[in-house]
């Protein structure tokens, strides 16, 4: 890589936001441009930012959702629908169903998926907490909210093996033709998926 005529303390910046997921180096490179230009407007405000959250973020003890009061405010929230336990692989995932607004429950993030060729087993996961937690008798649904992959799939039957005994009705998201989506564009997988989960008009 050619050498960047900034002192080390700019080149120590670029490398740390290149580790950024979506920031290649060149990425970086502007994106610290961009930081130093904007000083006192964005750089010193993204500090103060990156302070408090080093000091004050933490993962809830009893879902895995991460904010700085613990347990978190959906777990703290007695309005939520406390019968039904949404999982999911990652806080991510927790914020786009937040977003969808389609549910009132609450949640349960195992931290990823099984994932046999990356070395991850059951027991990186949170596992055994969910099942703990399944057999609550105020728990009456477990929605498996993970994603439709190889991965995804393979950790949502070996959860739903784990609580066969726990007295919950256990759930997943459907997966078929997306809001919007044309059938000729699909890929036969989808499509497949779709006319099998096809429900009553
Ligand atoms: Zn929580």
């Amino acid at each position: 890589m050619a050498a960047i005529s900034a002192g080390p303390e700019i080149e120590r910046l670029i490398q740390l936001l290149a580790r950024l997921p979506g920031l290649g180096p060149r990425s970086a490179r502007r994106a610290a441009l961009f930081l130093i230009k904007k000083r006192e407007a964005l750089m010193a405000p993204l500090a103060a930012a990156l302070a408090t959250a080093i000091d004050k973020i933490e993962v809830c003890r009893i879902c895995g959702n991460i904010d700085t009061q613990n347990p978190c405010a959906i777990c703290a929230d007695p309005r939520r629908d406390a019968s039904a336990i949404v999982v999911i692989a990652d806080v991510a995932d927790l914020w786009a169903l937040e977003r969808a607004q389609a549910l009132n429950a609450r949640y349960h993030v195992l931290g990823g998926t099984l994932s046999p060729l990356d070395g991850i087993g059951p027991d990186d996961l949170a596992i055994d907490a969910l099942v703990k937690r399944a057999h609550d008798p105020a728990v009456k649904e477990i929605i498996l909210a993970l994603n439709a992959t190889v991965d995804g799939q393979s950790t949502a039957h070996y959860i739903t093996d784990l609580l066969h005994d726990a007295g919950v009705k256990v759930t997943r998201l459907a997966h078929g033709v997306p809001v919007g989506g044309e059938l000729d564009y699909l890929d036969e997988g989808t499509l497949a998926a779709a006319i099998r989960s096809r429900t009553p008009f």
